[in-house]
């Protein structure tokens, strides 16, 4: 069982931004910036090109409806999106406010505390 399971199953615990029968969204725990935010089907699998491509496109589908919230959520440049999956084999989609490409280079990371994970995931929750 996925890290991201647990989280689906509520055994472990996450700042939850956006939910519905087949998705959840919530906020990296070790973000790139503020607002960084993983889209993770609730049927675990591996790789995203595992997914059918009906899940892949209802996948695509839920994480535009996110991002277009962290866009409203969040000041930055843009909403940046990349699928990696090489620390967790659970299919997942990275949408990352971003302002410089070391925002996508997931080498730099920002500190936040839990009062501002909580008000960043109502933020965007708000918005979507
Ligand atoms: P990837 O598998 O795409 O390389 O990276 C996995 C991502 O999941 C990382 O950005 C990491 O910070 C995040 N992550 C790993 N474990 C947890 C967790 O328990 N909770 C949350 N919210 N994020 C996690």
């Amino acid at each position: 069982m996925s890290i991201f399971t647990k989280i689906i199953d509520g055994e472990i615990p996450c700042y939850k931004v956006a939910e519905d029968n087949n998705f959840i969204a919530f906020l990296d725990i070790n973000p790139n910036a503020k607002g960084h935010t993983l889209v993770v089907p609730k049927k675990e699998e591996n790789k995203l090109f595992d997914l059918s491509k009906e899940e892949y496109l209802s996948l695509m589908d839920f994480s535009y409806r996110v991002a277009k919230a962290l866009e409203k959520a969040v000041d930055c440049k843009r909403v940046c999106m990349s699928v990696i999956g090489l620390e967790v084999p659970h299919v997942h989609v990275h949408l990352v406010p971003t302002n410089a490409m070391a925002d996508m280079q997931f080498t730099k990371k920002e500190k936040l505390t839990n009062e501002e994970f909580v008000a960043l995931a109502n933020k965007i929750s708000e918005n979507f």
